[in-house]
């Protein structure tokens, strides 16, 4: 019986808890659209560099390069809030195929990959240290 109330203290708690981790997944989720178009934007102007180029009109061909690697960061930040995104969500990502399953999950459903039990009882006790 006791077991029973502090089952449903630990959920309630959980669901106050939650109203914090919403704002930061809207947040993150903003950030990440943001990321998004701004990588749209360097392809554009990596797009009209070429085009300029194809049609014989004068292109700075050397800035295709720099817009390259900023490109290529924009990518790792995007990896990055991606994966934050994923845990927030309580999802965690295949280290074998990248792709985001629930943290619960004992097979990656996309792969197959197998995941050990002990990362989940981590991820249990320290929600309830947190209290
Ligand atoms: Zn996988």
């Amino acid at each position: 019986m006791d077991k029973f109330f502090s089952d449903i203290k630990k959920t309630f708690g959980g669901a106050v808890k939650k109203s914090g981790e919403v704002v930061e997944l809207t947040k993150l989720k903003l950030a990440i659209a943001d990321t998004k178009s701004e990588i749209k934007l360097k392809f554009r102007q990596l797009g009209e560099i070429f085009y300029k180029e194809q049609k014989g009109e004068s292109a700075d061909l050397a800035q295709t390069e720099d817009i390259i690697m900023q490109i290529d960061e924009l990518k790792e930040v995007l990896d990055a809030q991606e994966a934050k995104l994923a845990s927030l969500k309580k999802q965690k990502i295949c280290p074998n195929c990248n792709s985001s399953i629930d943290e619960e999950a004992k097979f990656c459903s996309r792969c197959g990959e197998k995941f050990e039990d002990d990362e989940f009882d981590e991820e249990y006790e320290v929600v309830s240290d947190e209290e």
